[in-house]
């Protein structure tokens, strides 16, 4: 008999809530707005609410369903299911979101952070179906990781292993928004790459804008593009030496450059890594994207890795 569980991934600007199967095939989704004016209770009564109309829409018998995950911002406590005090939830402060459904509905509720929930995803139907070891990297508005490593979840005590993003990788840039100098959020996320672009021409331009005149050759921002890949080359040769991973998976907006920049992370990899599997780690575009949330979060269900 198919098992089904509900994936939610709660994010600073809306809530997917999906039925997903254990093959790991998200059969609705459905969307709502995250509102930030209202307390975190309030909106967590609205995610109850969506999920009932989800699983009444769908018409899965309850006892084929097995439970909720939830995927989130950290920090989070995710072994006592608390939201703690995302930046990007801004309210939501010691929220017992698990609790809060749990009361709700009778099944199991799980909560783990957005980049662990987008590896096991990537892990159960993405580019790491085969991959015991690997890593999976989202470079969008911030940088963070969600590390398999034999086969588990790393999830460290708190559920806040794998972020990177605040791996200090060259001191010699300015100050990140945690007070350290020269993080790898703050020289390669997305929000670093429009900053700095913006920098060089002199005039506010976005992240995609600072690659289109990368793509067109302008002699600036091709060195400013460079430095950042060859940064997040670092971070990748780190995260290999440290885990021994066999493959990355990297997703998130700025990965959507394709090629130029895989290209030079696995340059780089194939350089720098310290031993000879390390140096021939894969590294490869995430399958799932937009869906990563909700099915990472659902496959937090199905098997407790
Ligand atoms: P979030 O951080 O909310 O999860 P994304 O993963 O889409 O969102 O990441 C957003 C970042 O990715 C922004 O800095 C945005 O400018 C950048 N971005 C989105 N699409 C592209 C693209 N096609 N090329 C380069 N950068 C992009
Ligand atoms: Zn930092």
């Amino acid at each position: 008999m198919m098992k089904y569980a509900i994936g939610v991934d709660i994010g600073g600007t809306k809530v997917a809530i999906a039925v997903v199967d254990q093959a790991g095939n998200s059969l609705t989704e459905s969307i709502i707005p995250t509102d930030l004016s209202i307390p975190a209770i309030k909106m967590v009564e609205k995610i109850n609410n969506e999920i009932e109309q989800v699983i009444i829409g769908t018409g899965i018998p309850t006892d084929q369903l097995i439970g909720i995950g939830i995927g989130a911002p950290g920090p989070l406590d995710s072994k006592n299911g608390v939201i703690t005090s995302p930046p990007n939830l801004k309210k939501w402060i010691d929220v017992p979101v698990t609790r809060l459904v749990e009361q709700h509905f009778s099944m199991p509720v799980f909560l783990e952070n957005d980049a662990n929930a987008a590896a096991l995803a990537e892990r159960l139907t993405g580019a790491a179906q085969e991959n015991d070891n690997f890593v999976y990297i989202t470079v969008s508005t911030g940088i963070g990781a969600g590390i398999v490593a034999e086969g588990k979840l790393l999830r460290g005590l708190k559920g806040n292993a794998g972020d990177i993003g605040h791996t200090v990788v060259d001191p010699s840039f300015g100050k990140c928004t945690c007070g350290q100098y020269g993080c790898l959020e703050w020289i390669a996320s997305g929000t670093a790459i429009a900053r700095q672009g913006s920098a060089i021409m002199g005039k506010a331009i976005s992240t995609k804008d600072v690659f289109n005149l990368y793509l067109s050759g302008n002699e600036e921002i091709t060195h400013l593009i460079e430095r950042i890949f060859r940064v997040l080359g670092v971070a990748c040769v780190s995260v290999i030496n440290t885990f021994d991973t066999e493959k990355i998976v990297i997703g998130g907006g700025v990965s959507k450059v394709g090629a130029p920049l895989f290209q030079s992370i696995q340059a780089y990899v194939s350089e720098y890594a310290l031993n000879e599997t390390g140096r021939q780690t894969e590294i490869v575009p995430a399958k799932l994207e937009q869906k990563s949330g909700v099915i990472g979060a659902a496959a937090l269900c199905f098997n407790r890795i």
